[in-house]
């Protein structure tokens, strides 16, 4: 079998197009289309290429975008009042606040602090919970970029087998509960996992978010699976010649390929649902709070 690959690139430049038709509707009806306030704390290089992309697409889909770049040594307390401001702003519709923060400034913190409502990367606990509870909230983009993928290959995912490898806050937990709101019967699973292979062998819906190079191996995939790749590592690629390096996932995509039904490739396929999700956050967002009639995105 040749594994069919999903094409990460096009699902997202379709929901963008989407975003862009919400947002001249909103302007049309409203007067006014969604802002999303980007905060960019010091100079790490790639949050600020992430930010650059973010800026530029959030204005290309015709959303309003608000850029604050802080120095590396802004205080707790000065970044927190930035995120009241903009809490308290009402022509804001959407904070990120890129991540990570330097060391002097507690994530959680910062995370805790933004408006619900406005809380784009739906990392703060409420909207954590409502997605636990499936009550609604606003959804990580990078989970939220993964369900999208799975739908372009099957509408009805109830009673699959589903394992995520990773368990962070910002993508292995609100997927699995994402996967679990879908009827999937979901197994998460992590470093200390015992025979992590047998268990992703029972997948038919395998999500590798865990950072570590080519980790996925043929043997590990049921024939046929699903299998979405959230990793993105910068590895050598001596072939390039020297000091060039590449991006590859956490799952071996050639060989993968040859056993399970789909795969999205890395790059062009997680990455750029990730930054589509967030401009239809934005949307969400800011339809909810304002009471506008929300488009399907
Ligand atoms: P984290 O480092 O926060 O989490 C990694 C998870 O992998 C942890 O739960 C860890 O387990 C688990 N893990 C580590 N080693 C193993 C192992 N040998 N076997 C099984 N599980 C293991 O990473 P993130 O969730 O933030 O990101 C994961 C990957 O996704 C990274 O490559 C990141 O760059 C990428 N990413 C991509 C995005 C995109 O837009 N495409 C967006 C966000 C992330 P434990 O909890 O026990 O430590």
């Amino acid at each position: 079998m040749t594994a069919t690959i999903i094409d990460g690139s096009a699902v997202a430049e379709a929901l963008r197009n989407r975003v862009g038709e919400a947002a001249a509707r909103l302007q049309a009806a409203y007067g006014k289309s969604p802002g999303l306030a980007v905060v960019l704390v010091g100079e790490d290089p790639a949050s600020r290429v992430y930010v650059r992309s973010k800026v530029k697409m959030t204005t290309a889909a015709g959303l309003r975008s608000i850029e604050h770049v802080l120095p590396a040594d802004t205080s707790e307390a000065a970044l927190l009042a930035l995120v009241a401001a903009l809490n308290a702003d009402p022509e804001i519709d959407g904070i990120l606040v890129q991540l990570p923060l330097p060391a002097q400034i507690d994530a959680d913190e910062v995370i805790a602090a933004i408006d619900p409502a406005k809380d784009v990367d739906g990392f703060h606990p409420v909207n954590a919970g409502k997605l636990a509870t499936g009550t609604g909230g606003l959804v990580p983009c990078t989970p939220l970029g993964c369900l999208k993928l799975l739908k372009t290959v099957r509408e009805d995912l109830a009673g699959l087998d589903a394992v995520v490898v990773g368990r962070s806050n910002i993508v292995g937990k609100p997927m699995a509960a994402l996967l679990l709101a879908e009827s999937c019967t979901v197994t998460i699973a992590h470093s200390r996992t015992k025979d992590v292979e047998a268990l992703c062998r029972r997948a038919d819906i395998l999500v590798a978010a865990v950072g570590r190079p080519e980790m996925v191996r043929k043997d590990w995939i049921k024939p046929g699976a699903i299998v979405i790749d959230v990793g993105i590592n910068r590895v050598d690629d001596p072939d390039k010649g020297p000091g060039k390096t590449r991006l590859v996932g956490d799952v071996a995509f050639a060989e993968v390929s040859e056993v399970a039904g789909f795969i999205t490739p890395v790059p062009g396929g997680v990455g750029p649902m990730t930054i589509a999700c967030l401009l239809a956050n934005t949307v969400t967002a800011a339809c909810a709070r304002r009471g506008w009639a929300a488009p399907a995105l």
